[in-house]
């Protein structure tokens, strides 16, 4: 999130890939993308990145999933 930060993967400092503003409830805030140095480690670290958002994705869809089969269940059994 912050300039300077080390690569998670080989903790090389990352550099600024782009920075851009945003506006967020009203605010402009600025966004900074920063990226390994080294093109390879950062293509490991954003397929490795998407891997764990996917795992996160289908956790909290299957825990939904539940949810819902267990609000049904509740409604049949009454
Ligand atoms: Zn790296």
């Amino acid at each position: 999130m912050s300039e300077g930060s080390p690569c998670i993967r080989c903790g090389k400092t990352r550099i600024v890939a782009k920075t851009w503003q945003e506006e967020v409830n009203g605010a402009k805030v600025t966004v900074t993308q920063t990226v390994c140095p080294d093109p390879e480690c950062q293509k490991i670290v954003e397929s490795e990145l998407k891997k764990k958002m996917e795992k996160i994705a289908n956790i909290q869809k299957e825990s939904q999933e539940r949810r819902s089969r267990i609000r049904r269940g509740r409604k049949q059994a009454s």
